[in-house]
């Protein structure tokens, strides 16, 4: 049973690194964000209640965001493990996770400032099935369309240059001190999230010692 964390600022691509390593691992990959986004597309009452605080780039609040934690982890769908995406966020949330769970390591993306925004603002996602897109380095191969689904692209509400800057405020502010809780307790690994997503993959491997990655391409 393998629980990771997965850290990091906006657009420093721990989606798609998630993606990969539960792909091949069989674990689960547990992204707050994503049932966030799941619940304001479906319109249920959660989605009501946090549609405007996302849209606005801010934290949903503790209290709701521990239930949906809770209850995704509940369903136990995870018999080889989970990466979480997205959570903790503040140090609440932090002590909540660790007082249930016990980590086998955080992973750590460190992304330079600039190049959050320029990957923030380039980004577009399909609302059908998920799909995430770059224009600078992952473009579709029709423009606006999604490659796997053929759904139309579109730009998250919350990737505004105003709504960004929310995020990364709240970043440095809460989340930054939950990595440092993290690596006082030696979770941390620090990986530099500059390079091709499948670079990017293996320097996690090394890091965690897993198996070598091998590209599905290669
Ligand atoms: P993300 O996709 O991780 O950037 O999350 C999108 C939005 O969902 C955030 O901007 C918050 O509004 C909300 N959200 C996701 N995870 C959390 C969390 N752990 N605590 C509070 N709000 C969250």
């Amino acid at each position: 049973m393998r629980k990771y964390v997965i850290m990091g600022v906006q657009g420093s691509g721990k989606g798609t690194q998630s993606q990969l390593l539960c792909d091949d691992l069989d674990l689960v990959h547990i992204a707050v964000g994503d049932i966030f986004r799941w619940h304001v597309k479906n319109h249920t009452k959660i989605g009501a209640q946090v549609r405007r605080t996302m849209t606005a780039g801010e934290l949903v609040g503790d209290d709701l965001v521990e239930r949906i934690v809770r209850e995704r982890l509940d369903g136990h769908d995870w018999n080889y493990g989970f990466v979480i995406d997205g959570f903790p966020r503040n140090d609440r949330q932090a002590e909540f996770f660790m007082e249930s769970f016990d980590i086998d390591g955080v992973i750590h993306l460190e992304l330079p400032e600039d190049e959050v925004r320029r990957r923030v603002l380039s980004r577009r996602l399909c609302p059908n099935c998920g799909m995430d897109y770059n224009l600078i380095a992952d473009r579709p191969q029709v423009e606006g369309r999604c490659d796997i689904c053929g759904h139309e692209l579109i730009t998250r509400a919350d990737d505004t240059p105003e709504a960004l800057d929310a995020r990364l405020r709240d970043y440095n502010e809460k989340t930054r001190p939950v990595l440092e809780l993290f690596r006082r307790k030696e979770y941390v690994h620090d990986i530099d999230a500059r390079p091709s997503a499948d670079e990017v993959q293996q320097t996690i491997r090394e890091a965690l010692r897993l198996p070598d990655y091998k590209p599905q391409n290669s």
